[in-house]
């Protein structure tokens, strides 16, 4: 029989990769954002058109490529962020793999332009299907801009798989979320089809959540914190209280990655165990930072599902922060938020002396002698009401008798009701 094995050229072999990485618009949206920020960017643009359908457009104030880079970028397993196969246990950047930009550059129609600090004069280059069609030397601002338009235009069940924009600007708000809440340090701005949707300037991790969900968020936080020698626990989980009947603004993120773990969702669900009603879900914003060596990033193309070493203590630790926390939270909640003055007592106890109350007894008083009536004038008898006045005489005198007449019609009135109360016990 004839050899019948052949090597896939390479735009076969990118398309197939592709099928991994890019399963709609969101994922080019991640891949694109990371490499933006991977690239120490500090400002950063997302603009689509249509769902990302025909557009996608990220542009960066990073550090750029040469013109041969640029031109490398777009081959397969060409990446900048590793060196050897050491390097995948201690990585700080989202990318390594080198398949982005080949996978994307196979399946849709790219145009990059790249400036770094140091050269004068850019690169301007146009890939589709990845054939390169044009590389010309441009005036460009330092960093990058990577335009992605009609995505899938050579793949038609790629397409046929899309939802409708709205949907797919749903996928994109949601990935666009999590890039921002990871690095809230970096200012974003993200315009659809023309309008703005988002603009955060650089913050930190409490800020941009209340940028992104809103001011009245602010009030539903609660802080974490906790370190120890495996992780150090950061974030805020959302008050019982304000627990949801749709999953949403959940998010774990692994050094500075979004992260998806069933697992340790089960850890939130334990902790807030019977403080939530049952149907309801909790919200959460949890960072957790861990030595790179212990982590594993590389299970999966779209890296959100990554393996932690030690997941078992991870998963008690964070249980029992989060319990903490909401301990802390129910008995004291002034420990966790900035405080408002205006709930603090007007006065200064600390500086006051304590004064003990004095207390003056009657020896002669016996309940059982009987008092005469002339001595009831200070202290009138129920059965004479006439009595009572006689104890403001005094104060009758140093007024005019037109005001007295209106001040003790006054006096009268209101020191009735008294009067009669207090005769009440010696009427049973
Ligand atoms: P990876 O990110 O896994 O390395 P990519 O295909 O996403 O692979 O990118 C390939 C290379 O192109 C990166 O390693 C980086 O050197 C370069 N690159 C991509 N995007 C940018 C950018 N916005 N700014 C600077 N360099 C970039
Ligand atoms: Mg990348």
């Amino acid at each position: 029989m004839a050899d019948i094995i052949r090597l896939l050229p390479d735009h076969v072999a990118n398309q197939i990769a592709a099928g991994e990485v890019v399963q709609r618009p969101a994922s080019v949206v991640k891949e694109l954002l990371e490499n933006a920020i991977d690239a120490q960017s500090t400002d950063i643009k997302l603009i689509v058109k249509d769902g990302g359908k025909t557009l996608i457009q990220v542009v960066d104030n990073g550090i750029g490529m040469s013109d041969t880079d640029a031109r490398l970028s777009f081959e397969r397993h060409a990446t900048s962020k590793i060196q050897k196969a050491e390097d995948l246990f201690n990585l700080h950047t989202k990318g390594f793999r080198g398949e982005a930009l080949a996978s994307i550059a196979a399946i849709a129609h790219v145009e990059m332009t790249t400036r770094t600090e140091e050269e004068e004069v850019g690169t301007h280059i146009k890939i589709e299907g990845s054939r390169v069609i044009g590389q010309e030397v441009a005036v460009l601002p330092k960093g990058t801009s990577m335009m992605v338009k009609n995505l899938f235009f050579n793949i038609p069940a790629g397409r046929n798989f899309l939802k409708s924009d709205q949907v797919e600007f749903r996928h994109i708000t949601d990935e666009f979320h999590r890039v921002a809440l990871a690095h809230p340090q970096i200012s974003f701005s993200f315009y659809n089809n023309g309008s703005d949707v988002f603009n955060l300037p650089s913050t930190d991790l409490k800020k941009r959540i209340v940028q992104i969900f809103g001011r009245k968020t602010n009030e539903k936080l609660v802080p974490i914190n906790e370190e120890t020698n495996v992780v150090k626990i950061s974030g805020y989980i959302q008050k019982p209280e304000f627990a949801k009947k749709s999953r949403g603004e959940q998010f774990f993120f692994a050094n500075s990655r979004f992260i998806k773990s069933p697992y340790l969702h089960h850890a939130v669900l334990g902790a807030f165990d019977g403080l939530i009603k049952p149907g309801t879900h909790p919200g959460y914003f949890i960072c957790l930072d861990v030595d790179p060596a212990t982590i594993d990033i590389n299970i999966h193309p779209t890296k959100t599902e990554v393996k932690f070493d030690d997941e078992h203590t991870l998963y008690a630790y964070l249980k029992s922060t989060i319990k903490h926390s909401l301990g802390q939270f129910n008995v004291a909640p002034s420990l966790d938020f900035d405080k408002d003055q205006n709930l603090e007592t007007p006065y200064n106890f600390k500086d006051k002396a304590i004064s003990v109350p004095s207390i003056t007894v009657d020896a002669d008083f016996n309940p059982f002698k009987k008092v005469s009536s002339t001595k009831t004038a200070s202290y009138p008898k129920h059965s004479s009401a006439k009595g009572w006045e006689s104890m403001y005489e005094g104060l009758e005198r140093k007024i005019s008798h037109k005001e007295a007449d209106v001040r003790k019609w006054n006096l009268k009135e209101s020191i009735a009701p008294f009067l009669i109360l207090a005769w009440k016990p010696k009427i049973r």
